[in-house]
């Protein structure tokens, strides 16, 4: 039996080492075989340099490097596409993810009861209010309007069979949003809580911009909601509008009012012309989606590596 361990990382040369020492301190104890899949995401520092002299020196590290930044996202999907393992895990560089869970996890999918065990933090100690104000909502809002069962506080930190892999790396989609992506294919999921951890070293990556513009994404890939509403509004207004249009005349035929009210027609042609550009613009969105999916791009791009049978482009 062999495990696989992803661990995407981007400029990670301050987290790294630790990270490689816990880890391979608690990979020593288990009784199978395993790899460490180092991915470096386009790092300007020297994770690299780091990731090479690891390699040196234990062959365990496999190491690919991509020729610019792709996203965490295109790191684990590079990770899955080659991972060699009958159990895969994929883990952050920081050491939020405890390398101290993977024996429990292992354990855990080796009863046979299960094909993936997930974690997820119970607590958000250590992050800004309004961050974790807005990710609740996140999570409120998707698992509304969406049929991917998104778990609030779940974090890419999970440990699955190779059936669960292959069926995710077949998901070959463009737009990436895994916590959707392990949602949507099924599988039995055992949860794992744990009380978070703050990273260890260097700073997170995610700006709140970036945070909410990852949170748009995943709400689009995952729900056709928004195109409904502004279906569903569309439908809901020319009714209205008919009904003040009946109203206008019955009420000029009876009483004759002269023309009035300029500034409310104003409001009205306003209202309506910001209400068209909104949901122009999501329309936009899943347009720009489906136009990035046609042109079926390369997921990333891997400018060096040690693995021989490292898939390069996919
Ligand atoms: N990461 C990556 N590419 C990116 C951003 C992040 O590979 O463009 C990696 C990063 O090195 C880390 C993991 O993704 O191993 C999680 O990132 P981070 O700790 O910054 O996110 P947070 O834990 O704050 O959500
Ligand atoms: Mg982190």
């Amino acid at each position: 039996m062999k495990l696989s361990l992803i661990v995407p990382c981007y400029n990670e040369e301050q987290a790294l080492p630790i990270f490689y020492r816990e880890v391979t301190a608690v990979l020593r104890t288990l009784a199978c075989e395993y790899e460490l899949l180092l991915v470096n995401d386009g790092s300007q520092d020297g994770t690299l340099a780091l990731m090479k002299s690891l390699a040196q020196s234990d062959e365990h590290v496999i190491y690919l490097s991509f020729s610019r930044n792709f996203g965490k996202e295109a790191a684990m999907y590079a990770g899955f596409c080659n991972a060699t393992g009958d159990y895969v895990a994929v883990m952050d560089a920081d050491m939020q993810d405890p390398p101290s869970l993977l024996p429990k996890m292992l354990d855990i999918l080796s009863t046979g009861e299960y094909d993936s065990v997930a974690t997820r933090r119970v607590d958000r100690t250590g992050e800004p209010p309004l961050r974790s104000w807005f990710a609740k909502q996140f999570y409120r809002l998707i698992n509304r309007i969406s049929d991917a069962d998104i778990v609030s506080g779940a974090r890419d930190f999970r440990l699955m069979k190779r059936d669960m892999v292959d069926a995710i790396v077949a998901m070959s989609e463009y737009n990436r949003f895994s916590k959707g992506i392990f949602g949507w294919v099924g599988f039995r999921t055992c949860w794992l809580p744990y009380e978070n951890v703050e990273r260890v070293a260097g700073e997170t990556k995610w700006s709140f911009w970036k945070l909410f513009k990852y949170a748009i994404d995943g709400i689009i890939n995952f729900s056709q909601t928004p195109l409904s509403i502004a279906s569903w509004s569309g439908i809901a207004m020319t009714a209205f509008s008919f009904i003040m249009l009946c109203f206008i005349v019955v009420r000029k035929l009876i009483f004759g009012d002269p023309v009035a009210g300029w500034a409310s027609t104003i409001c009205v042609i306003v209202f309506i012309g910001g209400l068209q550009m909104f949901f122009l613009g999501i329309i936009g969105q899943y347009l720009s989606k489906t136009y990035l999916e046609t042109k079926h791009r390369p997921h990333f791009i891997v400018s060096e590596t040690n693995g021989g049978s490292i898939k390069k482009i996919k």
